[in-house]
């Protein structure tokens, strides 16, 4: 086979390529276009094209030289036969004797027996394979290097194609690519549903002109383009906290990516066979996409540095990207691969909902999301690359979908669904001022949690008593440097004074685990989650807990304070915090700081072993709140971030209510105030269930507390508590069914 090899051969075949994208026609006669020309211009017996029929299938969409009746009848689940390999792979296969090749898999039906050499290049358009191009001939002849990257440069094109939706129509494969409707299935960040439009965070560039006319003119676009990119890495570079040695090495590699010879030297190679600047780059983005799922993690994060410098080249190059003056929708739906908390906190409360492809329930952007009250929505597989901007969308943040250009069957169900929440929302509503008194007249306590300025202003709306949890490491999280001790004080003022008097429980530094500081050197733990996190570092670094906890006395300026300990694994863990504390508190005093009028020291109770812990502890601290995630993630051993795991064992199971119970009790016989400020706390059934086994105060995100208190008001908690009780006894599992049951017979 003597595929076409020159640089003017190239350009020939490509420009014949755009001349049958221009043409009006169908896209199945393109196809067959195109594999003849390709067939023609590069000598081979055979040019074949696969696409992919649904992410696990490909089919032979287009052939010239195989037998005709074959198309769209042939079939491959991918990884299946040479095809297959190239398609799982990414990378091409070229062999003299296909039939000798691991993998092999012949097919009666397409005639394929009489050739041996065979070419395969997959189809890609920005690392993701869509389909597979193939050239065979009867000689048994290995194709050159040159042959081989010929054909790559075709198959730029052909994605580039396909992704303007050249192939679509009557008895073509591919259904329009970003028409059709897509359902994802994702993980559950922050519940709640949502509708609106795409709003995409890095906007995809679009390349409608993969093949250019006068190669000379694209050079220069492509050096000028680079030189800018250049330029701007060197400003990044200078600009950057030069003290800062880990830093200053990942822009210095940066830069020398951005400086590469070899990178520009291929794009050019690219340019000369005919590809136009943008799809140069694009070519080498997508090798380097595929190269990057194999790559060992070292060099994946240099690959990853690659990708980012193609996107800005991309950006320069198409004038498109982020700052393309497009106007965000008015009901905008974010999607991303990943964010950071402080991006998020730009768009803020503007954001109707969140999909990301990566992220994690414990996220920083998770965490955000949820102080601000934003579905979010989270491993949505491909959405990146499936979604454009102003797509509508819909997130249903209960069952984990999202719908994506939704059918409209679909989105008259849903929007029945968000007229029934809107409903239920007034409901809730209307008893934002009533107490949480169930139908015996007890009356248990609803206070929320937060963690952000932006949080207070629910502290009015959503009728709660005071802020159960306040967490602290957020302040730190969203941003680039430890804030000053000033800078804190102004901050807890603000909150105290938003609360107006509320109560608002701080709860001093839980970083570590899953919340790791911008500017803190990551800990290389085997298991951060049971690593070294919350009070484990304030006590090694108490410098830190001491300008908080400074911080707050000053804040509090006279009026009452209270601050919890998180993750207290023992006794003597909350003694020397709490002694800490009281020294700090000495030391304002002598330099003349007006006290508190009150202070509470409290502690998280959130592994086991503080239920057995010894009496004192019961007795000595002014208060107890059970952080609920935490403890059950350690008494399941299930890791509360794995998606795998997390929703396996329920909080109604009767050993982990037996737990709950243990803690009431010892509370109680120490005369301690006991809450819960899980997210449990905030699901309805789960927080009922709490209360009727003797939690009196319950703190959750604030728009939890509505329908926790609908529930409350509608039960007798001393039925309820029999209910468990009695299921506890029966030999169950879980006291679900039983409570299920209760609740129905109630309504
Ligand atoms: C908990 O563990 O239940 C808790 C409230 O703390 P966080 O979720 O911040 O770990
Ligand atoms: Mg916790």
């Amino acid at each position: 086979m003597a595929a076409t090899a020159s640089e003017t051969d190239s350009r020939q075949l490509l420009r014949r390529l755009r001349d049958v994208l221009n043409e009006e026609s169908a896209g199945q006669l393109r196809l067959d276009r195109i594999t003849r020309l390709i067939a023609e211009s590069t000598g081979s017996d055979v040019c074949s094209i696969y696409l992919f029929r649904d992410s696990e299938t490909l089919e032979l969409c287009a052939t010239e030289g195989l037998n005709p009746e074959a198309v769209h009848k042939t079939r491959l689940r991918i990884g299946e036969g040479l095809v297959g390999r190239v398609a799982r792979s990414g990378m091409p296969v070229n062999t003299a004797d296909a039939p000798s090749e691991p993998g092999f898999r012949y097919m009666p039906e397409t005639g394929e027996e009489v050739f041996s050499s065979f070419l395969g290049i997959p189809i890609q358009r920005l690392g993701e394979t869509i389909g597979v191009l193939v050239v065979q001939s009867r000689q048994p002849r290995r194709c050159s290097e040159e042959a081989v990257y010929a054909l790559e440069v075709v198959a730029m094109v052909l994605a580039e194609m396909a992704e303007l939706g050249a192939f679509v129509g009557e008895g073509a494969a591919l259904a329009p690519l970003h028409r059709k409707s897509v359902m994802f299935r994702t993980g559950i960040g922050q519940e709640g549903v949502a509708a609106g439009r795409v709003w995409l965070h890095e906007p995809r560039v679009v390349v409608t002109n993969p093949v250019a006319d006068d190669p000379k003119a694209e050079m220069i676009r492509l050096q000028q383009a680079v030189e800018q990119l250049r330029i701007t890495v060197d400003d990044m570079l200078s600009l950057a906290d030069t003290g800062d040695k880990e830093q200053r090495e990942v822009l210095e590699t940066y830069r020398m990516f951005a400086r590469s010879a070899g990178w520009l030297r291929r794009m050019e190679e690219d340019i000369a066979r005919g590809l136009s600047a943008e799809a140069a780059v694009e070519k080498e983005q997508s090798l380097a996409r595929a190269r990057m799922a194999h790559a060992a993690p070292y060099l994946r994060e240099r690959l990853h540095d690659l990708d980012d410098l193609s996107n800005r080249l991309l950006r320069i190059l198409t004038g498109q990207g982020r700052d393309t003056g497009a106007e965000m929708p008015d009901d905008p739906v974010l999607v991303a691969r990943n964010i950071g908390p402080g991006e998020l906190l730009e768009y803020g409360r503007r954001l109707k909902g969140i999909v990301l492809e990566e992220g994690s329930v414990g996220s920083h952007a998770a965490i955000v999301a949820r102080a601000l009250a934003i579905p979010l929505l989270i491993h949505a597989e491909r959405i990146t690359t499936e979604a454009l901007n102003g797509d509508p969308i819909l997130l249903d943040g209960e069952q984990g979908i999202v719908h994506l250009r939704p059918e409209e069957t679909v989105a008259a169900a849903f929007r029945d669904k968000i007229a029934m929440a809107a409903k239920a929302q007034e409901r809730y509503a209307a008893l934002r001022d009533q107490p949480a008194v169930d139908l015996s007249g007890q009356r248990i306590a609803l206070h929320m949690n937060a963690g952000l300025m932006a949080d207070l202003p629910s502290l009015k709306g959503s009728g709660a008593e005071g802020v159960g949890l306040f967490r602290t490491e957020l302040q730190f999280l969203v941003r680039n440097t430890v804030p000053r001790r000033g800078e804190l004080v102004a901050l807890y003022r603000r909150v105290m004074d938003a609360a107006d008097g509320r109560r608002v429980v701080f709860r001093t530094l839980d970083i570590g685990s899953d919340k790791v500081l911008p500017y803190m050197k990551p800990q290389d733990e085997p298991n951060p989650a049971m690593g070294w996190r919350a009070i484990r570092v304030g006590l090694e670094k108490k410098g830190i807990m001491r300008m908080q906890l400074q911080a707050l006395i000053r804040a509090a300026d006279g009026r009452p304070l209270a601050v919890m300990f998180p993750f207290i694994a023992q006794f003597d863990e909350f003694r020397e915090a709490r002694e800490h504390f009281l020294s700090v508190l000495e030391h304002e005093r002598r330099l003349g700081h007006t006290m508190p009028e009150k202070v509470e020291i409290g502690a998280m109770v959130e592994t086991p072993s503080m239920a057995f812990a010894p009496r004192q502890f019961f007795e000595m601290t002014d208060f107890i709140s059970i952080g609920g995630n935490d403890l059950k993630q350690f008494f399941f051993a299930a890791d509360r971030e794995n998606e795998r795991v997390r929703r396996r064992y329920d909080t109604l199971n009767v050993s982990f209510l037996s737990l709950v119970h243990r803690i009431v009790e010892r509370c109680r016989e120490a005369g301690t105030p006991l809450s819960f400020c899980g997210e449990d706390a905030g699901r309805p059934i789960e927080a009922t269930c709490l209360a009727a086994i003797g939690v009196q105060s319950l703190s959750m995100r604030p728009a939890s507390i509505g329908p926790v208190k609908h529930l409350i008001r509608r039960v007798n908690l001393k039925e309820l508590r029999a209910v468990i009780e009695s299921a506890c006894g029966s030999g169950v599992q879980s006291v679900r069914p039983a409570v299920m049951d209760y609740l129905r017979a109630m309504s």
